[in-house]
């Protein structure tokens, strides 16, 4: 435990602290120098670095995340035929010993070609291969693959609930592979700044989170979601939002999908999609007559709600049933929102939980299949005018655990040499930070800080992205710094 941080700046031209910690919290701020800190080894010298709260990413996959960071990377293919010859050449440097070969990424939604069966088969004919979309909404098969997965017909693109049901079935590793995999996921978000992440994983994550804690995992606080499938057994066993279950873990949000997503084109909409054969406004996954019914049953059993809404008819439709409820929640996404819906968020008290990395991936797409509409696509700016709570996330894995990309993005708006995507809708850098955080550097917080070597107040996009961060403390204790290398090198030496 760290007993105290001397010398710490907080951002906006503040005059150096001292900050005492004592069980967890911060007990005490002052000038620095002020109060009588000796040194010790618990006590860190911030050296007039930069101290924030610590970051949280408010939707996660994690056990998706700690599997696609091991997984064939497709995700710079421009066509069908550019992913192949990535899995063909990924294939022909590693030996893969797991039955079913799987690659993740992919992004077709502005492809010359369409991804089919056997495009893959081309690659591998005798085995499995499974490629899972960028957004995970959709999968793509080769011959054996459907064979194996049960799919009879189709042409091996997979969308939504069919999609899901195979990527479930992937976790092919043993819970003790993926739980370490998962605490090397978090000790990276811990270098981070991260302190706690809102897992939304598609799993009964009870069992999952209470091993991992049983195991020794202690880097981050973890809410964890729980799925309308599993509803009845969360409520059988007592659990309800913010329930703890077992260290730093407990009960998350009752998470419902409403619709897809964008690259999938199965967002649902107010417009159709372009050129569309099927589903030309895309998928509503719950029906608007069984969704605020589902939301009262949880919201009853002590739940708070997250629903997933990206397209602008599931968001409306997802506010609707906020307002039946009479009580807020969030909506994970909203991607696309119309103008006369964004007050409501405010007023329904429903945070917006969004990914602004989403739209630096999305931008091209959303021209096209949003065309006329970008103006109130990933619609941070007007969120924030309107009075809403906004909270930022990664998504991963479909986008990286990395607060600084997220904060990058939401207040550049682009990530290259283009001009920003619709720039008027960018945050401002202490905007960003307060949504990525849940706390103060304040006496009586938490003492969950980070400490980083620049002012982010003063960093432009690029270096945003990679801001070199010293230490991170979650409760007191670091799980990013030279006291945490201290330990490792001491336990392996
Ligand atoms: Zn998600």
């Amino acid at each position: 435990m760290i007993r105290a941080v001397r010398n710490a700046r907080p951002l906006g031209g503040h005059d150096p602290v001292d900050l005492v910690l004592r069980d967890g919290i911060i007990s005490a701020v002052a000038p620095a120098g002020a109060l009588d800190i000796s040194t010790g080894p618990d006590v860190i010298d911030a050296d007039g670095r930069f101290v924030l709260p610590g970051l949280w990413d408010e939707h996660v996959h994690m056990t998706q995340w700690a599997q696609s960071r091991r997984r064939i990377d497709v995700g710079e293919a421009e066509s069908a035929a550019e992913a192949a010859a990535i899995v063909r050449s990924a294939l022909a440097s590693r030996t893969d010993a797991d039955d079913v070969i799987v690659g993740v990424g992919f992004r077709d939604g502005l492809w010359p070609d369409t991804p089919t069966a056997s495009v893959l088969d081309a690659v591998v004919a005798d085995r499995a291969l499974v490629l899972i979309s960028a957004d995970v909404h959709s999968v793509w098969l080769n011959s054996a693959a459907m064979v194996r997965f049960g799919v009879e017909s189709g042409d091996g693109l997979l969308r939504e609930e069919a999609a899901f049901a195979v990527t479930r079935t992937l976790d092919s590793a043993s819970d003790t592979v993926i739980d370490e995999w998962v605490r090397e996921a978090a000790a990276d978000a811990a270098a981070r700044g991260v302190v706690g992440i809102v897992d939304l994983e598609m799993r009964w994550n009870l069992d999952d989170w209470m091993r991992r804690v049983g195991g020794g995992f202690d880097a981050l606080r973890v809410e964890f979601g729980v799925y309308p499938q599993h509803l009845d057994r969360a409520i059988a066993q007592r659990l309800r939002s913010g329930l703890p279950v077992a260290g730093e873990v407990s009960v998350g949000p009752l998470k419902v999908i409403t619709d897809g997503s964008l690259n999938t084109r199965t967002a649902y909409c107010c417009d159709p999609y372009p050129d569309a054969t099927e589903h030309a406004y895309g998928l509503l996954t719950v029906p608007p007559c069984d969704l605020q019914p589902l939301m009262a049953r949880g919201h009853a059993a002590g739940f708070r709600l997250a629903i997933h809404a990206i397209g602008d008819a599931a968001n409306r439709l997802a506010l609707d049933a906020f307002a039946r409820l009479g009580h807020g929640g969030r909506i994970e996404h909203a991607q696309l929102v119309r103008r006369s819906d964004l007050p409501r968020f405010a007023a329904l008290g429903v945070t917006a939980s969004v990914q602004p990395e989403h739209a630096m991936d999305d931008r091209d797409v959303a021209e096209r299949y949003w065309p006329g509409r970008t103006h109130r696509a990933f619609p941070l700016r007007d969120l924030i005018d309107s009075g809403a709570h906004v909270v930022l996330g990664s998504d991963a894995p479909v986008a990286p655990l990395d607060p600084w990309i997220a904060i990058s993005a939401a207040t550049a708006r682009t990530r290259d040499e283009r001009a920003p995507f619709h720039g008027e809708q960018a945050i401002t850098v202490a905007e960003a930070l307060a949504a990525s955080t849940r706390s103060r550097v304040a006496a009586g917080e938490h003492a969950d800080l980070v400490l980083i070597d620049a002012d982010p107040l003063q960093m432009d996009a690029r270096e945003l992205r990679s801001m070199p961060v010293a230490h991170t403390l979650m409760a007191g204790r670091p799980t990013f710094g030279p006291a945490v290398a201290a330990q490792r090198d001491a336990a392996t030496a």
